[in-house]
């Protein structure tokens, strides 16, 4: 469910029209709304209210701005960083450190140092070397670090491959079957604490079952790092559930999720960490951007928006399908192409979809566009980067301003000697 709805016959978000906010700050556009994002917040916590202690992370890569992350902070929900730059990000956004997860497979020595130095509250190690480097790098702090072996349980997600995550031949996390030594040895550094394990194995989820299947794994792994003496209390689960992206599909809901992991953990007795993304934000935003021209094809006519895959990457790198909307619908239709100006043919949101008619000038809008979309933004073509607007009621403001060409060009020099 979200709050992008036609009234009187035009899109809006909330209660303002989409139109309204292309006037006054272009397009390409991201709109995000507020209730959508709130609703979204509290669905995914009341989903998982069966279990007896639970701390949900967002994760911040899905939408990083910081009007969503200070959104989600009054929600009581941590982050769930993979850089510096996000941590730095949901520290500013007011997020506790102690409530932000490190995850990553490459955190490099100035990363970690800056973890550390912010108290954040438990590190994903994703490899032995990475634990050591850590337990180093705390004891000369005078510090602890406490932390998860992100454990890979060769489980295939049934996702797509560029985000399935959780599979032997990827580089995520630890073997599983070396998983226990490993937490041994690293329970034995000073500097760590070790209290948990963690799990992800994919994004945009749609099948239950790897997860139930992971979960399992884990919980046998728990148990028999516990028959070793040592303490597990923290078991984080990760993210990956799945949104709908095509009106009327079917997914597993939050609650769906919830009674699964409810019957997967029992009796763990353990707090359960979540790092969700897509799910909160992915309705939540929608792309606005304006026909430029249709162009005559060979087959169907091709439809040039001026959003491109540098605003929405998700249909080039994944194959992602974004439903298509007329901001003024006129009740007409017409199949055809949706591309945007990029020159290279990836650059293709849509071939032969039945879409709203659009013509010369119209706005149209991307659906489901609020994870992954602004924050995979880039610049190539020498593009701006795209703005984002956040939408409350009837009140809006610009949370992230577009970056012109010109101040990208302005941080570039050209060195004397090639004079
Ligand atoms: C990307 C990622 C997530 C979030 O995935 P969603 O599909 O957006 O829920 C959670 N945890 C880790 C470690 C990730 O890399």
């Amino acid at each position: 469910m979200d709050h992008f709805e036609l009234r009187n016959g035009e899109l809006h978000a909330e209660d303002v029209s989409l139109a309204a906010i292309a006037r006054d700050v272009g397009t390409p556009v991201y709109v995000y709304s507020r209730a959508t994002l709130t609703r979204h917040a509290k669905v995914f916590r009341e989903a998982l209210s069966a279990l007896p202690k639970v701390h949900i992370a967002f994760a911040v890569k899905s939408n990083p701005n910081l009007a969503v992350l200070r959104l989600l902070a009054s929600q009581g929900y941590g982050a769930d960083v993979v850089s510096e730059g996000e941590m730095n990000r949901a520290l500013a956004a007011g997020i506790p450190a102690e409530d932000v997860v490190f995850s990553g497979v490459g955190k490099t020595h100035a990363e970690l140092t800056a973890a550390v130095r912010a108290g954040i509250g438990q590190f994903n190690l994703e490899s032995e070397e990475e634990g050591v480097e850590l337990a180093e790098i705390a004891a000369s702090l005078g510090k602890t670090a406490t932390c998860a072996l992100r454990v890979n349980p060769n489980v295939d997600a049934k996702t797509h491959a560029k985000i399935s995550t959780g599979k032997a031949e990827n580089k995520f996390g630890v073997a599983y079957d070396l998983a226990a030594d490993i937490y041994e040895r690293l329970s034995a550094l000073p500097g760590l604490h070790m209290r948990g394990l963690a799990v992800h194995i994919g994004s945009q989820i749609s099948d239950l079952e790897p997860s139930r299947q992971a979960f399992g794994k884990m919980g046998v792994l728990m148990a028999a790092i516990r028959e070793r003496g040592l303490s597990v209390t923290h078991m984080d689960l990760g993210g990956g559930l799945g949104v709908p992206y095509k009106a009327g599909e079917q997914l597993p809901t939050p609650a769906d999720y919830g009674a699964m992991v409810a019957e997967a953990t029992k009796g763990w007795d353990v707090t359960l960490m979540f790092e969700p993304g897509r799910v909160i934000t992915g309705n939540s935003g929608v792309l606005v951007t304006e026909v430029v021209r249709v162009k005559q094809g060979v087959g169907h006519p091709w439809v040039v928006v001026d959003a491109a895959m540098n605003d929405l990457a998700r249909p080039a790198m994944y194959d992602a399908w974004h439903d298509f909307a007329a901001v003024k619908p006129t009740g007409e239709t017409m199949v055809a192409n949706i591309v945007g100006p990029i020159c290279e043919s990836s650059d293709t949101f849509a071939m032969a979809r039945e879409i709203d008619a659009v013509k010369a000038g119209d706005l149209a809008a991307f659906r489901t566009a609020g994870a992954y979309g602004a924050t995979m933004a880039n610049t190539y073509n020498s593009r701006a980067l795209v703005p984002e607007v956040m939408v409350d009621g009837d009140r809006w403001a610009v949370v992230a301003n577009r970056i012109e060409p010109a101040a990208i060009l302005a941080a570039e020099q050209v060195p004397e000697w090639l004079d």
